[in-house]
């Protein structure tokens, strides 16, 4: 499948001119060999080319290499999105006018920061699809030795070859599950933002998510009952949910409480040091339980309550000495703070209604069963003892308007 990404570039009914820097997605089985056709469509043809590697992904894809005019092979071993390592690699470019990042998550931090810096185009060949920040111009990489999330350069073209993202070992199919799942919770938290706090909202961006979600959610349930793995839908649907961080300059459509356990188990603070998993399979657990606690909420009616800061002592015994700075920084400014907590519980039913769209925690259980996914805390390494203060403690690690962060202005 090509997916033109004009369609959702321009001016919006939710008022803002949206931009894509992708032109261009193509899935499908093959598509490597076709790599200067969809370069050509893409204007990007005749460009001075530089192809990035790690040397694992070099030598599984022998026969499936691409002309470059220049070739870096970095080596696999001890590879990360760190900034010294970019730059390094930076050094050795010879003018390129597009660089082409082929591999998986890492590689592509090779590609679109050094595209961004320069100021050129980048190209994504991904080898595996299981996780959603292909399309995105995100790029996760430790500054100075903080891992950090910043904007960079979204690739112009993806040209996503089935035929070597189906290698991808079942773990990491289920984690990419996972990532898209999550979107049930993302996109009521969204809505729910909007309409309490008149958070800025887009009908088509949110639909976009949901149609990701909806193709996932297809090819999860034929997964579950036939074993069979429908690579270019789920591919497809990594690639929409990317679009719309790209086409909203952030990742409230894709992420929301549940993707704040990703960050949990990424910081390490007391308590939860032995967490450990890959990002789908965080997101699944927070997925999990959100869906769990959101309808349980649904069944009672709060109060409001008023607005109190997060208190520096729970945040000290929660993150510990070295993480607590930032976590006090990122609530300087709470938005919970922005509006009238009493908007929550006028507008409870409709707040219900939301979370009624969001399937019964069994009915996820099973599923997630039967795909093989990771939804327990104690699948990376949490202690169930833990589960009541995962949602406040992740709540707090950033400032984004989630029902779980309403949780403190309101009571049940
Ligand atoms: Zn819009
Ligand atoms: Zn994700």
């Amino acid at each position: 499948m090509i997916m033109d990404c004009s369609k959702y570039v321009g001016k919006c009914e939710c008022g803002r001119e949206h931009t894509l820097e992708t032109r261009m997605v193509v899935v499908e089985y093959d598509a490597v060999s076709r790599f200067e056709q969809y370069m050509d469509a893409a204007g990007l043809g005749d460009k001075r080319r530089t192809v990035v590697y790690d040397s694992n992904v070099y030598a599984l894809t022998k026969g499936k290499h691409i002309r470059a005019d220049q070739e870096i092979v970095l080596p696999a071993q001890g590879l990360r999105s760190e900034d010294i390592l970019i730059e390094e690699m930076m050094t050795k470019l010879e003018a390129p006018e597009v660089i082409v990042a082929y591999g998986a998550g890492t590689i592509m931090d090779f590609g679109r920061y050094p595209a961004f810096k320069l100021g050129i185009p980048f190209v994504a060949v991904p080898t595996l699809a299981s996780s959603d920040g292909f399309t995105a111009s995100i790029c996760s990489v430790i500054i100075k030795g903080q891992k950090k999330s910043i904007s960079m350069k979204a690739p112009a073209l993806v040209v996503a070859d089935l035929d070597i993202i189906q290698g991808a070992p079942k773990r990491l199919v289920a984690s990419g599950i996972n990532d898209i799942l999550a979107k049930y919770i993302s996109i009521v938290d969204w809505k729910i933002a909007a309409m309490v706090a008149g958070e800025d909202f887009c009908p088509m961006v949110c639909g976009l998510a949901q149609e990701a979600l909806d193709i996932m959610r297809a090819a999860a349930d034929k997964y579950a009952a036939t074993g069979e793995i429908d690579h270019e839908a789920m591919t497809m649907a990594q690639m929409k949910s990317g679009l719309t961080m790209q086409l909203w300059d952030n990742s409230r459509a894709a992420s929301g409480a549940e993707h704040l356990m990703a960050h949990l188990v990424e910081m390490h603070p007391p308590r939860f040091e032995k967490a450990e998993g890959i990002h789908g399979e965080c997101v699944g657990v927070g997925t999990f339980l959100c869906a769990k606690v959101y309808h349980e909420l649904a069944e009672k009616r709060p109060k409001a309550k008023a607005f109190e800061p997060l208190n520096e002592a729970w945040i000290r015994e929660k993150f510990g000495d070295e993480l607590a700075p930032g976590i006090i920084r990122e609530n300087e400014k709470d938005v919970l703070s922005t509006f009238d907590p009493q908007r929550i519980v006028d507008l409870w039913d409709e707040i219900r209604a939301l979370i009624a769209s969001i399937p019964p925690a069994d009915e996820l259980e099973e599923l997630y069963k039967a795909v093989g996914s990771k939804y327990l805390p104690e699948h990376i390494g949490i202690d169930p003892a833990l589960t009541d203060e995962m949602l406040p403690v992740s709540a707090a690690i950033r400032n984004r308007l989630t029902l779980v962060r309403m949780l403190r202005v309101l009571e049940f």
